[in-house]
């Protein structure tokens, strides 16, 4: 508190020499409304505005409005801005509108706060909109926030592209039919572009799908949800429906969101394949979702994952719903230079010839070539512990290891080669046949 009253001493004397420095009083109004001297902050920030409009200031000062109870003068304050209005200055409106007692008016900002900022998620406000809500007898979207909301599925990955190594072209796919709409919907909405839906990520196992979905919402701030499909079918008939009803409306409420679907086929799978009711009770229940005819789906993204995309049922892939399908191959050199260098990544090693390495890895998963690195990493352990010395990863314990490890796409690339030759309807899978010839 000494300090800040140090600092506002000296920043009003510098004030005093160059009484025209806008940011300095800003500064200062800040400095004394957090030391309490609100009166004093509330005078500079309006001689601030006497000369410029910048929302910035207009927020500030609405909120020292707010804060020292004057909600009528704090939403006049708001309504001078005229330009963009960011996600705090909502909240700030949603918090004035309550206290003015217009939970309709608050709830109504709170949710475009949240659209724009799921962060500022504020769960003591959201009781107190229920409360008030409910004796001013609100729509239904203050009713929806009376429900058991089970946020706790919701992540918020830190994961980026810059940790997927390789899978260049599906990266430029996933900004372009991913990110660029996340961060721009308005501009996609306005050429006809749609900013959610879903996306079939297919391609052998370990090869990334997971990974790079979780990445995706990393890389544009998305809440991301993984849908366990075992763990939902395990429940009786009408309860596993209701469950996955329940994960759309937790997604819609903390939009933009990522629902990441793994095996969609244990689901989704084809109905010549043979689904017992309760399967296809889901899969009718997981159409009606991403439908989303009773619902806002918009910034609801869909990636389903599958390593058997022919046994996904072709009702999932109509417009509208799994209508984008991308390939993720196996990683090639380069790409496979650049996963060993991740798992690598602080790790004791000598200079490794990383090239060599990822030349004798050909048709290796990622997965395979973590399991390559946690294999030299133990050869490594080993000698450490007989030596009782600090021994690095080298490259010849690399090239040991690369001979302990299987590729584990040849299999699912032989089956997929049929697939690709004998029934490849629409070109669907076009994609395959370019890298097996490559
Ligand atoms: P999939 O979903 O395709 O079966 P995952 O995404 O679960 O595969 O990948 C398994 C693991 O393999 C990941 O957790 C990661 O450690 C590693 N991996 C796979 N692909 C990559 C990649 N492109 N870059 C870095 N690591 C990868």
């Amino acid at each position: 508190m000494q300090d800040l009253q140090k600092n506002i001493t000296a920043v009003l004397e510098a004030l005093k020499y160059s009484p025209e420095n806008l940011p300095l009083k800003k500064h200062a109004a800040q400095l004394l409304i957090q030391a309490g001297r609100h009166e004093e902050g509330i005078l500079h920030l309006e001689e601030i505005l006497e000369k410029e409009s910048d929302p910035d200031t207009v927020c500030l000062l609405a909120q020292a409005w707010y804060d020292q109870g004057q909600f009528r003068k704090a939403q006049a304050c708001l309504q001078r801005i005229t330009g963009e209005t960011t996600a705090q200055m909502l909240m700030l409106a949603a918090k004035i509108a309550l206290a003015l007692e217009d939970p309709q008016e608050a709830a109504d900002r709170y949710e475009e706060a949240l659209e724009r900022d799921p962060s500022l998620e504020d769960r003591e406000f959201r009781e107190e909109l229920q409360q008030q809500g409910v004796k001013a007898k609100a729509r239904m979207k203050v009713l929806e926030f009376q429900k058991d909301p089970s946020d706790h599925d919701l992540e918020r990955p830190t994961l980026t592209f810059q940790d997927v190594g390789g899978l260049e072209q599906l990266k430029e796919n996933i900004r372009m039919n991913i990110i660029y709409p996340f961060q721009n919907p308005d501009l996609f909405r306005s050429y006809g572009k749609k900013t959610g839906g879903g996306i079939l990520l297919y391609g052998p196992p370990g090869c990334g799908k997971t990974f790079i979905a979780r990445a995706t919402a990393g890389e544009c701030n998305a809440h991301f949800v993984s849908l366990d499909i075992h763990q939902i079918l395990d429940f009786y008939i009408g309860q596993s429906e209701k469950n996955l009803h329940e994960l759309f409306e937790t997604a819609r409420r903390h939009a933009p969101t990522i629902i990441f679907i793994d095996e969609l086929d244990a689901i989704g799978g084809s109905r010549q394949k043979g689904q017992s009711p309760h399967t296809r009770a889901l899969t009718n229940q997981l159409l009606n979702e991403m439908d989303g005819i009773h619902s806002d789906n918009r910034d609801i993204l869909v990636l389903g994952a599958t390593n058997t995309p022919w046994f996904v049922d072709s009702a999932l892939r109509r417009p509208g719903r799994f209508d984008r399908v991308l390939f993720v191959a196996p990683p090639d050199l380069e790409a496979r230079v650049e996963i060993l260098h991740i798992h690598l990544k602080e790790k004791p090693v000598e200079e490794i010839d990383y090239v060599k390495v990822a030349k004798k890895t050909d048709r290796f998963s990622g997965a395979d070539l973590r399991a390559v690195v946690d294999t030299a990493a133990d050869m490594a352990i080993r000698e450490a512990m007989k030596t009782g010395q600090k021994r690095p990863i080298t490259t010849s314990m690399l090239i040991q290891a690369v001979k302990e490890v299987k590729p584990s796409t040849l299999e699912w690339l032989s089956t997929a080669k049929n697939y690709a030759t004998y029934s490849n309807e629409a070109g669907t899978y076009d994609e395959i046949l370019k890298y097996l010839n490559k």
